[in-house]
């Protein structure tokens, strides 16, 4: 089944507010077999919401709009499409009801008289509980097709999409006696690669099975291959899917570290624990981040015991031990500095994994020698050390997340024996 989504809301337009309607629908849908092909957005004016609407009926004959359901002047959604379906507002007094007993359970007041236009229903409308907010969803059929107009606070939406909406179109869909079809995506994750090497070694691989499509998602923490796999039956999707990875898995070789959303940082600590080991992490130029990334994850604790951020020399001199003849004569940002951190915050934590960071972040600092972006990564595994040079392109805080990810990377690779 194939619908478009009109979002509704000046705000979206102006950059104020981005739009996550589309985006959960989509994802919403897609599993359930409807496949959203096309996305509007347009402001709260009637004109421009009267002719994405209009389009989309035309188009595809079903339309799901969000926002400008709410009681105030700029919300004219369900005055717009009512004029399209022909199908004048009327009072549903069984709602009004309910939004006074609503509004009364609050016991803040008497209902606000402007809530009242919120149980004026389209005729022959079905309205859909909205258990989150005071405005209903709306669905809608006539000859021109149907409208599901829901509210546009994202949380509001998607209650009424999963509770309301997407039953019914499973009904739909049944009813019709199409087949069970579904869309369904895998997404494999890869660091330290780029697009266009990706690219270039997965064209030598033998063709994925036709009905699956490779996306290239390049990120600053790397690139995300998408698989997806279109109105295909549930389990004919799945083998689909499992036969398109295993076709590529070999050849991204250790670059693959996971399938969405697992972070790094998830199969970092998974892998320490798997191995018993307990890691620290010593941070000039990432100033924490690396710490940050691996406390996010839940049950950290196992296997994290802790960091220096040693921005300035004295720092990594009296925290970790860097000897300050090393930095005299190579630099903080170099490979004896480096190696001597990672070793340095080993000892201090009393642990037998480490990674270390120094780097040249920018926007200043650089030199013909050593230029913004150049960072040295260190990791430690028991007696075995690796150390790695890298010239990191981007701004500042691309710098430093790339880094990041680098050395969490770097010490992932030694884990799995690579
Ligand atoms: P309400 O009953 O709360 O007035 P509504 O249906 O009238 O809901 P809007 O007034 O258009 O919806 O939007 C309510 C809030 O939801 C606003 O803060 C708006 O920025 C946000 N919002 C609306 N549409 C989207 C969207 N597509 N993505 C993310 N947020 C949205
Ligand atoms: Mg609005």
């Amino acid at each position: 089944m194939d619908l478009e989504v009109v979002t509704v809301g000046s705000e979206l337009l102006l950059g104020f507010t981005i739009d996550r309607n589309t985006a959960d629908i989509g994802r919403l849908l897609a599993p359930a077999g409807c496949n959203v092909v096309r996305s509007t957005s347009v402001p709260d004016e009637e004109e421009a919401i009267r002719n994405a609407v209009l389009d989309g009926l035309h188009r595809t004959g079903m339309v799901v709009i969000t926002g400008g359901l709410g009681p105030t002047a700029d919300d004219i959604t369900k005055k717009v499409v009512a004029g399209i379906f022909d199908a004048p507002l009327e009072l549903d007094s069984d709602y009004l009801e309910k939004l006074e007993r609503r509004f009364a359970k609050l016991g803040r007041g008497p209902m606000p008289s402007v809530n009242r236009c919120q149980a004026e229903v389209p005729s022959g409308a079905t309205t859909l509980r909205n258990p989150r907010g005071t405005a209903p969803g709306l669905w809608l059929e006539g000859k021109i097709g149907t409208a599901i107009m829901l509210p546009g606070v994202p949380v509001e939406m998607r209650g009424l999409m999963e509770g309301e909406v997407l039953p019914r179109l499973r009904e739909m869909m049944f009813t019709g006696n199409s087949p069970d079809r579904v869309t369904k995506s895998c997404t494999l994750r890869t660091t330290g690669i780029s697009e266009s090497q990706l690219a270039e070694n997965l064209s030598a691989v033998e063709p994925l099975p036709r009905s699956v499509t490779l996306s290239y998602l390049p990120g600053v923490d790397g690139v995300d291959l998408r698989l997806t796999i279109k109105s295909a039956a549930g389990d004919e999707a799945a083998e689909a899917l499992d036969r398109a990875k295993a076709i590529l898995l070999p050849t991204l070789c250790d670059r693959f570290y996971g399938i969405a959303p697992i972070a790094l940082s998830e199969v970092l600590i998974d892998k320490l624990r798997d191995a018993r080991m307990r890691m620290a992490v010593a941070e000039s130029c990432t100033g924490g981040m690396i710490g940050a990334r691996l406390t996010e994850i839940p049950g950290a604790s196992d296997v994290f015991a802790g960091g220096v951020i040693c921005y300035e020399n004295t720092s990594k001199v009296r925290d970790l031990g860097v000897p300050s003849s090393v930095l005299d004569e190579y630099g903080a940002v170099s490979e004896a500095v480096v190696l001597a951190m990672a070793k340095g915050v080993c000892r201090r934590f009393g642990v037998d994994a480490g990674v270390a960071v120094t780097g040249i972040a920018g926007p200043e600092g650089g030199t013909s020698e050593k230029p913004v972006g150049t960072v040295w990564l260190a990791a430690r595994l028991g007696s075995e050390t690796r150390v790695a040079r890298r010239w990191v392109p981007g701004k500042r805080s691309e710098v430093r997340k790339r880094s990041a990810q680098g050395a969490l990377d770097l010490i992932r690779t030694m884990l799995a024996g690579d």
